[in-house]
């Protein structure tokens, strides 16, 4: 049995980019991946990941470059996104992308389940998985050898980094208090554009209103060619599948061809913990780093599995677990506050109609609009403005006692 200083599980976002910082740093890295299936994903993200990841312009299928605020009301505020974009991306391609450059920095490439982590006779971790057929087609450096579908196969492993996603099977065996992280489930239909359509594929729109959705919001995300229409929830008991129907026939999609219908958890907190102290480390969904309120979670992935790789890499070097909290401890503090502040804005502002009206009313504030794009494209607060902050906290408070009328 081979051992490797890192076996990364999962080769979505998270995975794929902690592969390649590892394999860049000279580590030994295998990237297990099930593969097989797309992440059912909206795609967008901020131009911040683009120059941050270097991501090729090639994989940008769209740009946004105003979104539009759906009230409950159906109150439309149309907000320019001045100086920037939102970007779109298809996961298909996306995440092969990232995956074939950590190939390219040295990560050994495997398709296979996760099934069970052992521990050898020596206390070494050892990843058991179901190795996926490979005759049909995959990447370039997978092994020559073609084995039957469900194949066991076994690896040890110096570190494992836990990159699969949403209710990982790695944090369940092997992270105290994973079991306790909740999640919204999302959903979502790819459409094909309709030519009528096209003046639509630089805005993306966000729909506000209990009727998509009790406790999150609907979206409408043009891909180019396609258009992502999806909305989320945590109440078990609320028919996504019938708000995306609704959505679609409020947008004039109704008629449009369905290609993909697809849903997926979504982590509603960073857990507790993401390492065990000794040789596995979260990051990711699995680790639960999605952005409140907005549901961002492709950036916080990758960064989040760029500070992991740095931790791991420490504790390889040093022998010392310990360096594994690194990781968690770093990343709340870069964006600990931002996620707090996004939960009790989702907390209080989606929490009704009447509300979720406000809200978007709100969204006309140029200064609002302004903050909102700075915070999203660049991943950080411009203090460089501080009348403006000033202001839209009073505004703000207006909105709240209802001093203002939405
Ligand atoms: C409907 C929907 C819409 C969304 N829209 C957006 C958006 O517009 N923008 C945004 O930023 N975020 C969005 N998100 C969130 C975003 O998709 C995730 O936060 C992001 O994909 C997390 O990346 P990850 O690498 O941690 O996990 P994932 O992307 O889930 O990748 C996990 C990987 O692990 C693999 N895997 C899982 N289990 C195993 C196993 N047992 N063995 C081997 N491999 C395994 C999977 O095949 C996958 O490749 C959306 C999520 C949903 C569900």
């Amino acid at each position: 049995m081979k051992t490797f200083d890192v076996v990364v599980v999962g080769g979505g976002p998270a995975g794929a980019t902690a592969a390649a910082e590892l394999a860049r740093d000279g580590f030994s890295v295998l990237l297990l991946d099930r593969a097989g299936r797309t992440k059912p994903c909206g795609g967008a993200i901020p131009p911040r990941l683009v120059t941050d990841f270097a991501i090729p312009e090639s994989l940008i299928v769209a740009r946004a470059t105003s979104a539009r605020m759906v009230s409950p009301s159906e109150r439309q505020i149309d907000m320019p996104i001045v100086g920037g974009y939102i970007g779109m991306v298809d996961r298909e391609h996306f995440d092969e992308w990232l995956r074939e450059r950590a190939a390219a920095s040295g990560a050994l490439r495997r398709e296979g389940t996760f099934e069970a982590l052992e521990r050898d006779v020596d206390g070494v971790a050892v990843v058991r998985y179901r190795q996926r057929d490979r005759s049909a087609s995959g990447p370039a450096n997978a092994p020559s050898t073609q084995v039957p579908d469900g194949t066991p196969g076994r690896i040890r492993a110096r570190m494992v980094i836990g990159a699969d996603g949403a209710r990982s099977e790695v944090a369940k065996q092997a992270i105290e208090g994973a079991e306790r992280g909740r999640c919204v489930f999302a959903y979502h239909e790819i459409l094909r554009m309709p030519a009528s359509q096209d003046g639509a594929s630089a805005r993306c729109e966000v729909h506000y209103r209990g009727r998509l959705s009790p406790d999150f919001y609907g979206w409408v995300f043009p891909h180019g060619d396609t258009v992502s229409v999806g909305t989320g929830s945590a109440d078990k008991g609320f028919s996504l599948r019938s708000a995306v129907g609704e959505l679609r026939r409020s947008v004039a999609l109704a008629g449009a061809e369905t290609l993909r219908r697809e849903g997926a958890p979504l982590p509603m907190k960073p857990l507790p913990r993401w390492d065990n102290g000794r040789d596995v480390l979260l990051v990711g969904d699995a680790a639960g780093v999605v952005a409140p309120a907005s549901g961002e979670g492709i950036y916080y992935a990758m960064v989040s599995a760029q500070m992991a790789a740095g931790a791991a890499a420490k504790a390889l070097r040093t022998g010392n677990g310990r360096a594994l909290g690194a990781a968690r401890r770093e990343f709340m503090r870069a964006h600990g506050r931002v996620f707090w502040v996004l939960g009790v804005m989702q907390w209080f502002w989606y929490s009704s109609d009447r509300r979720r009206e406000r809200f978007v009313s709100m969204c006309r504030d140029p200064d609002v609009q302004q903050l909102t794009f700075d915070a999203y494209m660049h991943k950080r607060l411009v203090r460089k403005r501080p009348m403006a902050h000033l202001r839209i906290f009073f505004k703000d408070l207006a909105h709240l006692l209802g001093l203002v009328h939405a």
